[in-house]
């Protein structure tokens, strides 16, 4: 975990112009959760996935690191060894979604993760910026 790194960003975000910290078109995924025992399921888990166009294994990672908890698929659905509130979910996946997903330069959700010298980059299709993939530790 890396608190510093995302308060870092979230002041990046704070100094972007207001139009685009909102993107009209872009609207961060809500998780559907519910409670089982001692677990958490996400049951849109692979539809929030798709809207942010990352891979599910990908979000799930980081999910389960940041929440210091075990998570598993279930069909579309995610279950995470651990018993969360929805805000609690919903505050990772908008890190998860600053981090990976949207923009640095420019806020725009239109970004890929691909290569640059061997190097695995965020880019953006939109304004041509780029940022090096952080690694989920
Ligand atoms: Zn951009």
């Amino acid at each position: 975990m890396n608190y510093d790194y995302i308060t870092l960003l979230d002041r990046v975000w704070a100094n972007l112009p207001e139009k685009l910290q909102n993107p009209s078109r872009f609207q961060m995924p809500e998780p559907d959760t519910l409670l089982e025992g001692n677990q958490t399921i996400i049951t849109n888990f692979n539809e929030i996935a798709n809207v942010l166009r990352r891979k599910p294994q990908h979000l799930l990672t980081f999910l389960s690191k940041e929440l210091a908890a075990p998570a598993t698929f279930d069909g579309r659905r995610a279950i995470v060894q651990r018993v969360l509130k929805k805000s609690m979910i919903a505050k990772k996946i908008e890190d998860y979604t600053k981090v990976y997903v949207l923009c640095h330069e420019c806020g725009r959700p239109d970004t890929k993760i691909t290569e640059l010298s061997g190097q695995k980059i965020v880019k953006c299709t939109a304004c041509g910026g780029w940022w090096p993939l952080r690694k989920i530790k």
